[in-house]
């Protein structure tokens, strides 16, 4: 059936297998219409007292209809709005006078705020950060969490946050910004169940007296019972100016709230303006003054809250004790509890890391909890990673021993690291199948030997759904194809709410063949490249400011730009002034492919002379500076474009200009080849130098370029009379192109594989640098002619995993040129940008390869790689003993 009600609520609750139709409620048990039955730790966040639906308050309904008494008859004050004032000034602690209803915690807040302000005639009301007061407009203003305030409304001069617990930071702000008031819980509720030190509210009390201030406290959520007293300000014997109650007075059954002051705080203009349509409501003050008369006539309620609240308190505090991994700390009072959860570290997969730094590992454990142990809870709001534990008054040490088995059984997942059962239980799946083979894997200790030389930050990704499943505990062996399915759908949903960065994996040394060593971690978000390019502009940069966040949090020295991260921060340039230096590592990834290619050739006796070298992506950071590095060895080249602008050559013309001219100018010292010599015998020289004159004083002259490889061309046209032979070729059709390739490197960011194995010329040698590869799967299915490796792979100086993942499933002691290009400008303690904007030198590449070198990187080829299909048989995935750069440093 449709509905109509919050979709983003709806969407929330279907991520945590939340999404039930409750069909009855009663006592501490909702029921389902598939006849599950859920014990309830929520309450409605505390708003349900006795139970749902208490019979006392039913009858007391049912016989309100017999008397047909004035529900709704304002002006007049119902019987029941005067009956239920007396019983609230006479119960509230301090000399109360006034009592003003509403429907809501949040318009109590209101109520007060406005009290406030016209009685002091000042502005600034006072709260604590952390706090939360509601989502009125004054009361999320002055809730101490931005998170809910800055999408509606700008930060206000007028509510001024200061910590919770710290007296002196109050008077601070008292004693130097005359405030209206000071509102605060007596417990933080959902700021995670925070008490304060005892003594907190009563100097809170004092300073707010010195300074002319009033005292607001906001007992919404303590009041009336839930700490184990009536109101809580009691544990503190304070006497509030304004106190506010809402929850536990609906007795579960209908809102309504209470704005209790003292004669100190009413003004006849508050009286005179402040007016609700449904306040004093005769059904729901009589339901009021039943729940007052329960509390105050049954002393062993309250005090059955206490006690359950105690023994709930010990046992948690047993659950942390003896699940240090799982648990971190446990906090509250009365049957207002909260378990903090550890962060979840999971070396076997990046996923989890990921999102426990995004505050879903509560939501996960609270579906773990409903979907196998039948109970019901939530985490706070204002932390996230607070289990929130607030059962009904009527909860018994019984219904705490559930709560606590069910607590420990999560705890023994946790510490077992078998986050996959909690993630089942959220996506809807069912228990694990025994005998899935877990993936441990464990670096060997290395002791850090020298100088630390400094932390890097690498940001990485998904590059695929299927590849999120890699990353999730298990990998896909854990989970069969209709579960991978449903955790595909589950994922989706998951994106949507946990889209942004956290760390997903600490590598604590990695030594540099120099001395000395560095630390890091790999930055996660769950979307993949596909996600990305959907999302909007601004989404864009909040996810990477997100990453950059995190980045700058842990200390990083360097920043690393891995896979699609580079291409929406348009190759660094976006980021380049963020504080801290930033690569792309564009620079490692081109130079050791074509450091791959110069290895096999030669392993294989292929002359690059008389080949033809394709580069799909040409124009791409990695794709030109492969051109620049290797372009002059080959015979003929072909520069290949985006596919997508098939007849659109022009950024190819620019690129192949500044070839030309870089060439001609000595920059790549790699003259005197083939190439060279058929564009010298057609006076290419010349008509470079007849350019170099006019080179614009631009970082990057790109008309001059494309004027530079026209006249080329030209030139070619007016010497040979014709064009066919002229080796530089352009085209954005990898149809027409590839077929004549021998080999070719791909670089693009299309984001999705798409080169099938038909356009490959027979014995083609690709090296595919592009995450997601460019390649699809067939070509390494179908064509066993081909040598079809990951370029851009290196080796480390140690033979360390980045975690079980280890980025791509790739061999220990292998990984990402681009992420081995941060920890080496890490390591040689780089204080400027590297390998930006798509336009960097080629010596600045070059530059960055023999620093690879010097701490111990090499590029990384399997023997198939080396030697082609023939090795297959008889070698298994071995390194080479040197690559051919490692022979040309090594002398
Ligand atoms: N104040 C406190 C302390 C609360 O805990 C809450 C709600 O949880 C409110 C105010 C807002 O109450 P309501 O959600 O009824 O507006």
């Amino acid at each position: 059936m449709a509905s109509y009600l919050n979709i983003e609520r709806q969407k929330l609750l279907e991520l945590i297998s939340f999404d039930k139709k409750i069909t009855r409620a009663k006592g501490l048990y909702l029921f389902t219409d598939t006849g599950d039955k859920y014990l309830d730790f929520i309450s409605q966040f505390g708003a349900v007292p006795f139970g749902h639906n208490p019979d006392f308050l039913w009858q007391v309904l049912t016989a309100q209809q017999a008397a047909d008494p004035g529900v709704m008859i304002q002006p007049f004050f119902s019987e029941g709005a005067q009956q239920l004032s007396r019983a609230l000034v006479e119960a509230a602690p301090g000399d109360m006078k006034y009592v003003t209803f509403s429907c809501t915690g949040a318009e109590a807040v209101e109520s007060a705020i406005k009290m406030a302000k016209a009685k002091t005639g000042r502005d600034i009301i006072v709260s604590a950060t952390n706090s939360f007061h509601g989502k009125t407009m004054g009361a999320v203003l002055a809730t101490g969490n931005e998170h809910y305030r800055l999408p509606f409304y700008p930060p206000s001069e007028s509510f001024l946050h200061v910590p919770f617990n710290d007296a002196q930071a109050l008077e601070d702000i008292l004693s130097t910004r005359p405030a209206a008031a000071f509102i605060v819980e007596p417990v933080q509720g959902e700021g995670g169940m925070v008490t304060p030190a005892p003594g907190y509210l009563k100097t809170c009390e004092q300073l707010c007296k010195k300074y002319g201030t009033l005292l607001i406290v906001d007992e919404v959520q303590t009041g009336l019972g839930r700490t184990g007293k009536l109101f809580a300000c009691e544990h503190d014997d304070v006497e509030p100016d304004i106190l506010l109650i809402a929850k536990t007075l609906s007795g579960g059954l209908i809102p309504i709230s209470a704005c209790i002051a003292g004669k100190k705080a009413w003004t006849t203009e508050f009286g005179q303006l402040h007016t609700s349509t449904f306040a004093n409501n005769h059904l729901a003050t009589t339901i009021g003054c039943a729940v007052m008369k329960k509390l105050t006539e049954e002393p062993e309620i309250i005090a059955g809250v206490a006690r359950v609240g105690a023994y709930l308190q010990a046992r948690l505090r047993e659950l942390v004790d003896r699940f240090p991994v799982a648990f971190k700390t446990c906090d509250g009072m009365g049957l207002m509890q909260g378990l903090t959860l550890q962060p979840w570290h999971d070396e076997e997969s990046y996923l989890c890391p990921t999102v426990s730094g995004q505050g879903i590992i509560v939501p996960l454990v609270c579906a773990y909890l409903l979907n196998r142990h039948n109970i019901c809870t939530l985490p706070t709001m204002n932390s996230h990673n607070v289990l929130r534990l607030q059962p009904c008054y009527l909860a018994t040490e019984a219904e705490i021993d559930q709560l606590i088995h069910a607590l420990e059984k999560a705890g023994e997942l946790i510490t077992q690291g078998k986050f996959s059962a909690l993630i089942r239980a959220a996506a809807g799946i069912g228990e694990e199948r025994p005998g899935v083979p877990d993936r441990p894997y464990k670096n060997p200790p290395i002791v850090p030997q020298g100088e630390k030389l400094g932390t890097f930050c690498f940001f990485v990704h998904p590059v695929t759904d299927m590849h999120t499943i890699d990353c999730m505990p298990g990998g896909q062996q854990a989970y069969t194809a209709d579960e991978i399915e449903k955790i595909q759908y589950w994922l989706g949903k998951a994106k949507a709410f946990y889209g942004g960065a956290s760390p997903a994996y600490y590598m604590p040394c990695i030594p540099s063949k120099n001395g000395g060593y560095v630390d890091g971690w790999l930055i996660s978000s769950l979307l993949t490249p596909k996600d990305m390019m959907r999302l909007p502009k601004e989404k864009k940069e909040q996810l990477i400011h997100s990453y950059v966040g995190i980045a700058q949090e842990n200390g990083a020295d360097m920043i690393g730009l891995g896979a699609f991260t580079s291409v929406i921060t348009r190759s660094g340039t976006t980021v380049a002034d963020c504080g801290t230096p930033v690569t792309t590592g564009n620079a490692f990834t081109a130079l050791t492919s074509t450091d791959s290619i110069r290895t096999i050739c030669r392993a294989r006796s292929e002359k690059m002379s008389l080949k033809t070298l394709g580069i799909v992506g040409v124009s791409g950071s990695v794709g030109r500076l492969c051109l620049l590095d290797i372009g002059a060895e080959f015979r003929q080249l072909y520069l290949i474009g985006n596919p997508r602008n098939k007849d659109n050559v022009d950024k190819q013309e620019v690129v192949a200009g500044e070839f030309l001219y870089k060439l001609f100018s000595g920059v790549l010292s790699e003259s005197m080849t083939p190439l060279w010599k058929t564009l010298t015998d057609a006076g290419a020289e010349a008509v470079i130098q007849a350019h170099v004159n006019q080179l614009p004083d631009e970082d990057y002259p790109a008309e001059t370029y494309r004027a530079m490889f026209r006249a080329v061309k030209q030139q070619y046209l007016e010497t040979y009379g014709r064009t066919e032979g002229f080796p530089l070729l352009l085209s954005n059709d990898i149809e027409h192109a590839l077929p004549v390739c021998d080999v070719i490197v791909t670089a693009t960011s299309n984001g999705e594989s798409f080169i099938r194995p038909d356009v490959l010329s027979p014995g083609a040698i690709v090296c595919d640098v592009a995450r997601p590869s460019d390649l699809l799967q067939e070509v390494k299915q179908n064509r066993d002619d081909i040598t079809a490796y990951d370029g851009g792979l290196v080796r480390l100086p140690a033979n360390l995993r980045f975690g079980g993942p280890n980025i791509a499933e790739l061999d220990t002691g292998v990984t990402l040129a681009c992420l081995a290009e941060t920890v080496i400008l890490t390591m040689s303690q780089a204080r400027k940008n590297y390998s930006i904007g798509g336009i960097s030198s080629i010596e600045e590449a070059r530059e960055v390869f023999q620093l690879a070198l010097k701490h111990g990187f090499c590029t990384h080829l399997s023997e198939r790689d080396i030697h082609g299909p023939a090795a297959d048989k008889s070698q298994t995935s071995t390194t080479p003993k040197h690559t051919a750069a490692q022979v040309a440093y090594t002398g």
